[in-house]
C-alpha cells in the first residue's frame, strides 16, 4: 500500500520492515518522531533514555547482542553521543547498527548550526543521506546492510526538511531478521589500548573498502540531460531543491552515500558537462574533496554557509532567474516567540526579573525566559550547562546570592544531575531551580523519568528530582508553585541568603497537558482600564490593547491569575466577580 508520510514517520516504517529489534532515543527537533512512530510497532522495543549518550550505547549494546539496532538525536545531540561513536566505529558492531542524526540548516529550533557530515568523516563512518520519505524508510534498509556488510556503525543524515516533509511511501512488510549469535570476542569489543590499536588498523581497511564501494552503490545516482552545459552535484534536501530549480534541463549526481565520496564517479560525471556545481548546505565538504583531487567545482564562492537554501536560490545563482512576487502593501504584525498562556515558568521568569538576578539558562521551551518583556536569562549554552556555568560564573565573581540556575526537569535529568553533583563535591553554593512542568515541553510532551510513564505509556516507577536532589548532596531541597510569585520569591531570598547549594523545584505541569484543568478566562473592565500596560510585564499572549484599553482573549486566557495582582487600578476581574 502507498501512504503519504513524513521523512521520519517513514524512517520508522524502514525500521519496522527491516527487523529493527531495539530503538533508544533522546528527543530533538527535527528528529523526534522517528522514535513516536517507531513506538506504534510492537515489534519494535522502543525507549526515551536520558540522553543521546545513553540511547546510543543501549543501541550499541543491543547490536552486540545480536540485534538489528537504531537510535536518533538532533545535530547538537550527536555531540552527547559522540564519545560512544567514535568508539563504536573501532568495535564494530553484530547486529546492524544505526545511528539517525537530524541536523537543523537554518536553526528552527536549535541554538547552533553544525555539519553532521563531518562527525562522518571524524570517526571513519559510512554515512548516507536520503532526500525524500520515500528514501527515508529505503536507506535504512541499505544503511542496515552496509552495517552488517563492512561491521560498522553507519550514521543516517536527515535534515528538518527531509524529516518534515511528507511524500508518497510504498509499504511493505516486516521481514523478520533473527538475533545473531552473541560470540565473546573482547578483542574486537573491550576498547583498552591494546585492542584498540588492533581494531583502528581495521577500521582503516573498512575505510578502504567502503570508498570501493562508494563507487559502485546505487545509492549514488546520475542522470544526464540532453544538453551538456551544465552538471550539479547534491545530496538529500539540496537534489530536491536543484531538481525543482532546474528541471531536467541540467545533469545532476545525486549523491546518497555521503561518507565515503566517490571519487572516480564524481570524475567521470565532471568529465561529461562543461561547468560544474556543488550545491550542498553548511559546509564544503563535496566542494573541498572535489577540489582537492583536481576536479573544477563552484560551489560556496556562490552558495552560504549560513543556513537553508531553496529553490529560488538555486534558480537565482545558477540561472540568474529572479522569482516574481505579488507585493503584499500591508505590515504583518511582528509575532514573537513567547511562552503559552498559563505557562508555568510565566511566574518564575517573572520573579527572576523582578529580583534583577543573573540567570544562568538551559535548553527548553523555557529559554523563551530569554525574550522580553520576561528578560530573565543572561546564558544559554548546551543541555545541562545552566548549572555547570552557574558553578564557574561563581568561583570566579563570587556572587553567589544574585544568581541562579533554570533548568527544566527533563533537561536535569538529560545531563543537569552531573552539574549539580559537581557544585557539592567542589564546594559551591549556588541555587538551582528545576522548572519541573511533568514533561518534556519544547519537543512536544515527550515522557522523561521524573514522568513516571514510557514512550508507550507504561506506568513505571517516577524517579523523584527531590531525592536525586538528597543523593547529590544538597541538603536545601524545597518545591514551590511557580504561579504563587509571593511565596517563590521569599523562598528565593532565603535560599540565595544561605551559603550551601540548594535547589528550589518550581513545581507546576505544563498548561497544554490534557490532564491539567484551567479556571475560566479573566476579564478587563474597561471603565477602569488606565491603559498602563502593567499587565504587559508577563508577556501573556492572551493580554493585547484594543480600542486604547488592554483586553484579554478569553479563547486563550487559562485564567492562572498572574496578571490580576500587576492592576493597581483592579481592571483585572476573575469571570463573574462583581464590578
Ligand atoms: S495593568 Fe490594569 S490598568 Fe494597566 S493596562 Fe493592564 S488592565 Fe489596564
Ligand atoms: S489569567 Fe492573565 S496571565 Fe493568566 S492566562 Fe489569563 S490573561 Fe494570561
Amino acid at each position: 500500500m502507498k501512504r503519504l508520510m513524513l521523512g521520519n514517520e517513514a524512517v520508522a516504517r524502514g525500521l519496522y520492515e527491516a527487523g529493527c529489534g531495539v530503538v533508544s532515543s533522546y528527543p530533538g527537533t527535527p528528529s523526534t518522531e522517528i522514535t513516536e512512530h517507531v513506538s506504534e510497532y510492537q515489534e519494535v522495543y522502543s525507549e526515551w533514555a536520558p540522553n543521546e549518550k545513553v540511547a546510543a550505547e543501549v543501541a550499541l549494546g543491543a547490536s552486540i547482542a545480536g540485534a538489528r539496532s537504531f537510535c536518533a538525536m538532533k545535530h547538537v545531540g550527536l555531540n552527547v553521543a559522540a564519545d560512544p561513536m567514535f568508539t563504536a566505529s573501532y568495535t564494530g558492531i553484530n547486529g546492524g547498527f544505526i545511528i539517525a542524526v537530524a541536523d537543523d540548516q537554518g536553526m528552527h529550533s536549535s541554538q547552533n548550526e553544525q555539519d553532521s557530515r563531518h562527525y562522518a568523516i571524524a570517526a571513519k563512518l559510512p554515512m548516507v543521506e536520503p532526500a525524500d520519505s520515500a528514501e527515508c524508510k529505503n536507506y535504512v534498509k541499505a544503511a542496515f546492510e552496509i552495517s552488517e556488510q563492512f561491521d560498522t556503525p553507519v550514521l543516517l543524515r536527515l535534515c528538518t526538511r527531509v524529516s518534515h516533509s511528507q511524500s508518497i511511501v510504498e509499504e511493505n512488510d516486516r521481514v523478520e531478521v533473527p538475533l545473531k549469535e552473541y560470540i565473546k570476542n573482547p578483542q574486537k569489543y573491550v576498547m583498552m589500548p591494546g585492542n584498540a590499536k588492533g581494531r583502528h588498523v581495521v577500521v582503516e581497511q573498512r575505510c578502504k573498502e567502503l570508498i570501493q564501494f562508494a563507487e559502485n552503490t546505487s545509492l549514488n545516482t546520475v542522470e544526464y540531460a540532453a544538453n551538456n552545459e551544465i552538471g550539479v552535484i547534491a545530496a538529500g534536501i539540496t537534489y530536491q531543491y536543484a531538481k525543482e530549480a532546474l528541471g531536467d534541463s541540467v545533469s545532476y549526481l545525486k549523491i546518497g552515500l555521503i561518507n565515503p565520496l566517490p571519487l572516480k564517479k564524481i570524475k567521470e560525471f565532471a568529465s561529461k558537462v562543461k561547468k560544474v556545481y556543488v550545491i550542498e548546505e553548511l559546509d564544503d565538504i563535496i566542494e573541498t574533496h572535489c577540489k582537492k583531487n583536481g576536479i573544477d567545482v563552484i560551489g560556496k564562492e556562490l552558495f552560504s554557509n549560513i543556513g537553508e537554501y531553496s529553490q529560488k536560490l538555486i534558480a537565482e545563482k545558477i540561472l540568474g532567474k529572479q522569482t516574481e512576487f505579488a507585493e503584499y502593501n500591508e505590515n504583518i504584525p511582528v509575532r514573537p516567540p513567547v511562552m503559552c498562556p498559563g505557562c508555568p515558568h510565566r511566574g518564575m521568569f517573572y520573579t527572576l526579573n523582578k529580583m534583577k538576578l543573573t540567570v544562568s539558562g538551559d535548553i527548553g521551551c523555557y529559554t523563551l525566559g530569554a525574550a522580553p518583556p520576561l528578560g530573565a536569562m543572561d546564558t544559554c549554552i548546551c543541555m545541562g550547562a545552566s548549572i555547570s556555568a552557574l558553578h564557574g560564573f561563581n568561583k570566579a565573581r563570587g556572587a553567589e546570592d544574585r544568581t541562579v540556575a533554570v533548568i527544566g526537569d527533563s533537561t536535569f535529568m538529560h545531563s543537569g544531575i552531573t552539574g549539580l553533583i559537581n557544585i557539592t563535591y567542589n564546594k559551591g553554593y549556588s541555587t538551582v531551580i528545576v522548572a519541573d512542568n511533568s514533561i518534556t515541553g519544547m519537543t512536544g510532551h515527550q515522557q522523561n523519568p521524573t514522568t513516571g510513564k514510557t514512550l508507550r505509556g507504561d506506568i513505571v516507577e517516577q524517579i523523584s528530582i527531590e531525592k536525586v536532589c538528597d543523593a547529590a548532596g544538597v541538603k536545601r531541597v524545597r518545591v514551590v508553585d511557580p504561579n504563587n510569585v509571593e511565596e517563590l520569591e521569599a523562598i528565593l531570598k532565603e535560599e540565595l541568603a544561605v551559603k550551601e547549594p540548594s535547589v528550589l523545584i518550581a513545581r507546576r505541569p505544563c498548561a497544554l497537558l490534557k490532564y491539567v484543568k484551567h479556571n475560566p478566562p479573566f476579564k478587563i473592565i474597561a471603565e477602569k482600564c488606565k491603559s498602563c500596560k502593567a499587565c504587559f510585564k508577563i508577556g501573556c499572549p492572551a493580554i493585547s490593547m484594543a480600542n486604547g484599553k488592554a483586553s484579554i482573549d478569553s479563547t486563550l486566557c487559562v485564567g492562572c491569575n498572574l496578571c490580576k495582582p500587576l492592576c493597581a487600578f483592579g481592571a483585572i476581574a476573575e469571570q463573574g466577580e462583581e464590578l
